[in-house]
């Protein structure tokens, strides 16, 4: 497979200018041990830049250029108006900048060229400019308070105040890694909070990439960190650190759980945005073009690397086989390719250990006796074809866990209880569809799932004003929207004798 495609001036330029170094406080720089890593083109397998190995003492520096640009500097007195003047900046910047991001993202990501240049980073933009408007609204409340010892003569007056939570450490994930950074940075600057930010190992150069737009923007120096590096070490020193006020998570359910023992140090303020299984509902009477249009590019986009990816479908009886097949058949007309690749519809997974893993639920699978209708093959070490399972028990590992890969498992239904019974049988409560033009089905279906977002006749529909979070194990608390930014806020009550 070809992957020499001509790369933007912007990107070159980029990539030849070593991207990798650190931010910290304003300043480009070198880890502390000078240690670093490569971050490879998951289509090719090539070393795309060397990026820093972030350490603790560079989460220290960072932390502690983080702490001084909340306390000390332009930052904290800065105006609501010119904070969100500011945040709109950068979402313009990220606009004239768009071609340079989208192709990063995919270079590193593997995702195809269209998902990041018209869907991820123009999300991502959107996120900024939707705080944008946010900053001149953090307001609170004169409270009518009531206090039996107030002095005679005297009168109370009282008050609430919302203040940024702090300093924020952020910690993202590789699948859509702009749209999760976004959706961090842009509520935590709306409330006036600093950040350190983390990106996944697998995917740093967009965020590199951001940190050069931020300084440009005129954001104050140490206002965003960046510390590269690896879960086990940035992102544990990060999580540890007493002198970090908040974790925002998103990533996989067995990381956020050991989250929870970071944050009992100095018990930081922990929102953690996590895993999936996302249950499918196709309803006797839904449209069934749209439906297996929906579902098959909820589960196959970006290879099944979503969150929210309708993993498990469940078809009615009446329509199973026309489901089955049409997803089949949606599968098998995609093209696998470099994302860059004009011809091609589906980039690879994004590391050979991804591929690995699919490969390995799907080989138990076949052993338990499941039919695979179309897909289940690996192709050179990262690509991994849309596939179709049927006859897949209740019981098993591929319906109960989370895959990340382009593998959907479609069960028939008869009887509305039942299906809701099955989609609710899940450790996860992330995302659901329910597809049906029947309007009380909709309704009464949504109103009974177990689950952060429930869409009709949509899967994947994500906006900046749509609150998100999860249930059961797929997470605390919730992006998007006013409930996305009392994330970074606190409340302090004033109460004065007057
Ligand atoms: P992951 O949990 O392995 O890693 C996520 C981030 O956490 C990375 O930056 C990683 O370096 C860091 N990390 C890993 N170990 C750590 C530790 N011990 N301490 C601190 N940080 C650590 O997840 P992933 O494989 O990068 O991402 C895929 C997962 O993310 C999937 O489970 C997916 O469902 C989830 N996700 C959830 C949402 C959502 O909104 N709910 C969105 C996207 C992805």
């Amino acid at each position: 497979m070809s992957t020499d495609y001509p790369l933007r001036d912007g990107v070159t330029r980029f990539l030849s200018d070593d991207p990798g170094r650190l931010l910290i406080g304003g300043q480009w720089r070198d880890a502390e041990d000078g240690a670093r890593f490569a971050t490879i083109d998951p289509a090719t397998g090539r070393s795309l830049a060397d990026v820093s190995r972030g350490q603790q003492a560079d989460v220290d520096r960072a932390v502690a250029a983080a702490r001084q640009a909340l306390t000390d500097g332009p930052w904290p007195t800065m105006a609501p108006a010119a904070r969100s003047m500011l945040l709109w900046r950068i979402a313009d910047l990220m606009e004239a900048h768009l071609d340079e991001l989208a192709e990063i993202e995919t270079l590193d990501q593997g995702k195809n060229w269209r998902t990041s240049r018209f869907g991820e980073i123009p999300a991502a933009i959107n996120q900024f400019r939707y705080y944008a408007g946010w900053p001149t609204k953090i307001t609170g409340e004169t409270i009518p308070a009531s206090v039996g010892r107030t002095p005679p003569g005297k009168q109370l007056f009282a008050y609430t105040r919302r203040e940024p939570v702090g300093v924020v450490g952020a910690i993202v994930p590789w699948n859509s890694p702009m749209v999760m950074t976004a959706m961090k940075l842009a509520p935590a600057l709306a409330a006036g909070c600093t950040i350190v930010l983390k990106p996944a190992e697998n995917t740093p150069l967009s965020a590199l990439y951001l940190g050069r737009l931020l300084q440009e923007a005129g954001l104050p120096d140490g206002v965003v960190n960046i510390v590269t590096g690896f879960g086990a070490e940035a992102g544990q020193a990060l999580a540890d650190h007493r002198g970090v006020d908040k974790i925002a998570f998103t990533g996989s359910t067995a990381v956020g759980k050991r989250l929870l023992t970071s944050a009992a140090g100095n018990l930081k303020r922990l929102t953690l945005e996590l895993g999936g299984k996302s249950p499918s509902i196709v309803m006797p009477d839904a449209d069934l073009d749209a439906a297996i249009a929906g579902v098959s590019s909820g589960i196959f986009d970006n290879g099944g690397q979503v969150c929210v990816a309708s993993a498990r479908i469940y078809a009615h009886r009446d329509v199973y086989d026309e489901v089955v097949a049409g997803m089949a058949a949606r599968g098998e007309a995609l093209r696998l390719g470099h994302g860059l690749d004009p011809a091609a519809d589906l980039g690879p997974l994004v590391s050979a250990a991804q591929a690995a893993r699919v490969e390995d639920f799907i080989a138990e699978g076949r052993a338990e006796g499941a039919t695979v209708v179309t897909g289940g093959e690996r192709s050179g070490d990262t690509f991994y074809s849309p596939t179709v399972l049927t006859g897949v028990a209740a019981s098993a590992r591929l319906m109960r866990e989370e895959i990340f890969g382009p593998v959907a498992v479609v069960t028939p239904f008869d009887e509305v209880d039942e299906v809701v019974g099955w989609a609710n049988d899940s450790p996860y409560g992330l995302a659901a569809s329910v597809w049906t033009e029947g309007l009380s089905n909709a309704h009464r279906i949504a109103a009974r799932l177990q689950a952060g977002t429930v869409r009709v006749n949509c899967h994947s529909f994500l906006g900046p004003d749509l609150p998100k979070g999860g249930h059961k194990e797929s997470g605390w608390g919730y992006e998007n929207g006013p409930q996305g930014l009392e994330n970074y806020l606190e409340t302090k009550s004033v109460v004065m004798v007057l």
